[in-house]
Formats: C-alpha cells, structure tokens, sequence
C-alpha cells in the first residue's frame, strides 16, 4: 500500500513525513490505496462534474502532478508542465481568458492535470482519484472541474455516499451493480453532448470520493465487477436502463413512466414489503410538512418562470396519481392561480421546487390539502422518488438472507445481469 503520505515520507525521511503530513492535512499513519484501473480503456471510465461554474479553485496533490494545456503537443512549453510539490495547495484561476495552475497561464479552452500514484488530490478539501480536467465556459468568465475516474473506483465513491457501509454485503452488493448501470446508462443518453456524465449529487448520485469508500464497500465493488443489468429495449434489444433507486419505497415502488418520463419494463412498479422492517418508523411515515403559500408560489415561479401566468396559486389539486391498491402517490398535480389560469406539473417536480432537500417533503406518497395561508402535506409514507430499487428493502431481502441477484430481480423483473467486462 502507497499512500499519499505514508510512501513519500518513508523514502525521503521523518522529517520530510511530518513536513508533508502537516501540509496534506492528514495523519502520517493513513495511507491511500493505489487508484486501480488507471489503465482501463476510455469507455470505462467516467466524467464527474465536480465543482461548477467558478472562478477560482483549490486543489492539492499528494504526488508530483503534470498539467497539460489543450494547445500543447509533447514537446511544447509551456503548453506541458510538471509540478513537483506534492502537499502543496495549488490555486486554479481564471486571468485574461487563460486558465492559470499556480499562476502559470495555460493556452486553449481546457487544462488536463494528472497526478501520479497513487492518483489521488483534494478538490476545494474534498478527496477524489483519477485525473482532473478544467474546463472554461462559454463567455470565458468561469470554468468547470471535471473529475476523470476509471469507473470501479468511481462506484467505491458512490456506494458507500448511497448506502451505510455497516449494511448487510449483498445490499451493498445490489446497489454497486444498480450504482454501475445507472451511470453507464446515464453517460451513454447524455454524456456525448455535454463535457461530463454526472453530476456528484442527487442529482444524479451522491459521489463522496475517497472519503466515502472503506473495506466494505470496495469488497462489494471489487465482487461485482463489469456486472450491471439489463432488459429489452424499446426497439427489442438487450441494453442497459436507468437503474433508479431511492431510500424508502413506502410499501410500493413507482412506475418510472409517472416520474422520469420514461418506460422500461423492469421499471413499471412492484410491491415492497420490506422497507418498513429497516427504515425508522418516521422516514416510513413522515410527518405532516407545512409551507407558506406564499413562498410555495415564489418557489415555482422561480424554478418554472412560465407560471407567472398564473398569479398567486390559490389552488393545488391533484390531477393524476398512481393506484397500487391501497399504495397512492400523487404522479401528477393541476396548479391553478389568481390570474384564473392553471398549469400541470409533476407531482416529484411539485415536491423538489417546494423542499430542494426533500427532508420535510419526503415523497409524493401524502395527501395535499390548503389550510388558512399554508399548505399541508400530510399522511406521507416512504423517502424519495420511490422508482427502482428500495434501498431500505434491499437491505431488509438481503438480512432476510437474499442474494444481490434476487434483490435485484425484486426490485427490477423482468431484467438479468450481464457483464461489460
Ligand atoms: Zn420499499
């Protein structure tokens, strides 16, 4: 094992070890794994968008590290540059439309910055592996950066963020195979358009970098290698899907139709009766959330400025929702306002625009009523969008003694798993 720390200062001294410690903020006792698969081939690896749309960032690198401009080829200076002061903050910036590493201007649009073994740095204090990429936008006042990560040791970053890494081994193993699939599906729809895959949030899925992995997680990543699932494809194919997954079903998972918008079989909805064995009896019933009308149509009009049509909201009513017999969730409310004119909006998107976090508004398993100037939310069951795969249920079929496979196929019939390498 060669970590950041631990293998730089076993070679050059003690001295040199609490020198370097000190500087990368961690205890010289710790080491870092290796990052594996820095030789995978480019398909299998993924573009985290890490920070967004700044003009300034800090980064550290526990090893030399070299930056190399879009312009340059392999002799060019100072197109190419090495930096050799591991454990040294390294400031990222914008300056006359050039991006500049340490004060040191770069030609063209983008920078690749790629560290050595054992691959890993700190972005703005959080701990990442693979390379990085600094991308300017358009209009050149701003710039992204881009996390490049084979996708093994993205998915070490990703499970142990998604799922307690004290959960039982095949719920862990579930969810890196659901974790693996949803991000190949989702960089393969969109990533060709854009300069990255996913975000690291809710968004898409919560990517915690090295500080979410531990022994536990890269054991169910390390077992379930290349494995993701697939089903038949709206032209009759065999492909990967979305994967979706959330904490807490509520009893019944939804038809991703009613949600994201789209249909695959392993994704029409099952009945779950295992979640209400794991999670806290107030996330399996959630209790009543009140928001200020007021600021329910200041939300709305902020997210979707196309109802500001509609004046004040006055009225919300559900329009459509799904019957999973005795298991109801709004899939889709009728927004009407002062103006006299109303609008449509997904009941999830509904839930989002009013609580961001989804702390308070858990899922759209409740009743909507008005009381006085509020708005109540009441009678909720279950967390999140409750499309896919349970979390709380995996690891309630996984305690029962149920296998990754059989959890999977629970959640997702109609799908088999398959290898990508
Ligand atoms: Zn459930």
């Amino acid at each position: 094992m060669a970590g950041p720390c631990f293998a730089k200062c076993w070679r050059s001294g003690a001295l040199l070890l609490l020198v370097v410690a000190a500087f990368w903020g961690c205890k010289p006792r710790r080491a870092t794994t290796p990052t594996p698969g820095m030789d995978a081939e480019p398909g299998h690896w993924v573009r985290v968008l890490l920070v967004d749309d700044v003009g300034s960032c800090t980064v550290k690198f526990s090893s030399s590290f070299e930056v190399i401009g879009e312009s340059s080829d392999l002799q060019s200076e100072p197109g190419r540059r090495l930096f050799e002061e591991p454990g040294a903050s390294t400031e990222i910036a914008l300056s006359g439309g050039k991006i500049t590493v340490a004060g040191r201007p770069f030609e063209g649009g983008h920078v690749s910055i790629r560290p050595e073994e054992p691959h890993v740095f700190k972005v703005n204090g959080s701990e990442y592996r693979g390379t990085l990429k600094v991308v300017i936008d358009s209009g050149a006042e701003s710039f992204d950066v881009i996390n490049y990560i084979p996708l093994e040791a993205y998915l070490a970053g990703v499970v142990g963020a998604e799922m307690p890494n004290y959960w039982e081994p095949e719920a862990l193993k579930a969810q890196t195979i659901a974790a693996r699939t949803y991000c190949l599906y989702i960089k393969k729809r969109f990533g060709g358009g854009r300069a990255w895959d996913l975000t690291r949030t809710q968004a898409h899925q919560v990517y915690g970098g090295v500080g979410a992995e531990s022994a536990q997680i890269w054991q169910a990543v390390n077992q379930t290698q290349g494995r993701v699932l697939v089903c038949k494809q709206p032209d009759g194919t065999e492909g990967i899907f979305p994967t979706y997954y959330s904490s807490t079903c509520g009893g019944h998972t939804e038809n991703s139709k009613n949600v994201f918008g789209d249909s695959f079989e392993p994704l029409a909805g099952v009945r779950c009766s295992y979640c209400k064995e794991v999670a806290k009896p107030r996330f399996y019933f959630w209790p009543l959330a009140q928001f200020e009308a007021a600021e329910v149509t200041e939300k709305l009009r902020q997210r979707y400025p196309n109802l500001k049509e509609l004046g004040q909201i006055t009225d919300i009513t559900v329009a459509e929702h799904s019957d999973y017999g005795g298991f109801r969730r709004l899939t889709k409310v009728k927004l009407s306002g002062s103006t006299g004119r109303s609008d449509f909006l997904r009941a999830e998107d509904l839930r989002l625009t009013v609580d961001p976090t989804g702390r308070r508004l858990r899922s759209t398993m409740c009743e909507i009523t008005k009381s006085g100037d509020k708005w109540l939310f009441s009678l909720g069951r279950g967390y999140g969008h409750g499309v896919g795969m349970c979390q709380c249920g995996a690891q309630a079929m996984a305690r029962e003694g149920k296998k990754a496979e059989e959890i999977l196929l629970h959640y997702y019939p109609n799908s088999r798993i398959s290898r990508v390498y």
